[in-house]
């Protein structure tokens, strides 16, 4: 069946917001207490699960998945290696896990791998715009006894399956693309091997980190436009993308769709992420005041276009005119026009 049409066939399911349901015969069912599970997750687990092609599983957030899968997932005295230029929140959890003994190295994702525990890829790096070459990534990292996450949130199973290159788990801020409309904060993991999606949920319920019905709902929901979303949303970014580069006052366009060979060879579009940058900072705010239709606001993956400056969190991580762009749906020309006058050009 053609994507489009798998993911906008059939209802969703009820909004149930119980935390409890009866036991069965004196029996407690699937679904017994919200913690351990929930009707509406289970489908938005079942529905992610497919798409990924392995077992998933629903968190709070992405920076909660991301946390379940470190502590569920690691000892004291592991190396975990981490895409450098990937999201700075990530990065920061680890480094606050060095404190019960992880230790953290961000490297190079382009490259091989250093030798770690935990290899942590983040293809279309967020904001520094990297792409691994997966299959040879995923293989160095599992030759030297590596488990592999990729931090699959800027693409979507629409563009980039890791699990068929090997990963060991995908994570996603179920945030952005796949909520896709600003309103939902949630988190999902989705595990190559049954025995891991056993653990992580183990320790999901012990932990707490769990997804409410409403923003699986909403996710749910969401998710079917997620291929016309995507679709939609590559094209114009790799328009913008092309007229941002030929802009005099951008100095530099990272956006895989301009000419990563290795991008090329793993997807067909390139998603609704891309980063420029402008001579420094007093400039990138002065962009970021002007835009009129552009929301000068955080994050990515919605249908309302976000653009930031990215200094202000990360500091010297990136360059101080460093701007990210999340294209959304409007139309390419009204977008163009907003950062075209926002350049002063
Ligand atoms: N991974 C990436 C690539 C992200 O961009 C983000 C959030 O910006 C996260 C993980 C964390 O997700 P959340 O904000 O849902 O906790």
């Amino acid at each position: 069946m053609n994507r489009e049409t798998e993911l906008a066939r059939g209802g969703l399911p009820a909004l149930d917001r119980a935390t409890i349901h009866p036991f069965i015969d004196a029996t407690p069912g699937p679904f017994f207490y919200q913690r351990m599970a929930h009707p509406v997750a289970a489908e938005a687990e079942r529905l992610v699960g497919e798409l990924e092609g392995g077992h998933a599983l629903l968190f709070s957030s992405g920076a909660g998945a991301t946390t379940a899968l470190l502590l569920a997932m690691l000892n004291p005295g592991v190396t975990v290696a981490v895409a450098g230029g990937g999201y700075y929140g990530s990065v920061g959890l680890m480094r606050e896990l060095s404190r019960w003994g992880i230790e953290v190295e961000e490297f190079d994702q382009t490259g091989e791998p250093p030798v770690a525990d935990l290899v942590w890829l983040e293809p279309c790096s967020n904001p520094m715009m990297t792409f691994p070459d997966l299959d040879v990534a995923i293989g160095q990292a599992h030759a030297s006894g590596a488990v592999v996450v990729v931090d699959n949130t800027v693409l979507s199973p629409v563009l980039l399956r890791p699990l068929e290159h090997g990963a060991d788990f995908v994570l996603h801020s179920g945030t952005k693309i796949l909520a896709g409309h600003h309103d939902a904060l949630l988190g999902v993991v989705t595990c190559a091997r049954a025995e891991d999606h056993v653990r992580l949920h183990a320790f999901r319920t012990l932990s707490g980190i769990v997804a409410a019905p409403d923003p699986a709902w909403l996710m749910l929901r969401g998710m079917k436009t997620l291929a016309l979303r995507v679709a939609r949303q590559s094209a114009t970014a790799l328009e913008l993308a092309r007229r941002l580069a030929d802009h005099p006052a951008v100095e530099r366009v990272r956006y895989p769709g301009l000419g990563d060979p290795i991008a090329a060879r793993y997807l067909d579009e390139f998603g609704p992420l891309l980063s420029f940058d402008v001579s420094d900072a007093d400039s990138a705010a002065r962009v970021e005041r002007s835009l009129q239709l552009i929301e000068n606001a955080t994050s990515l993956g919605g249908v309302a276009s976000t653009l930031e400056s990215r200094a202000r969190y990360e500091g010297v991580r990136v360059p101080p005119g460093l701007l990210r762009l999340s294209v959304g749906l409007e139309d390419v020309e009204d977008l163009w026009a907003d950062l075209a006058r926002a350049l002063g050009g």
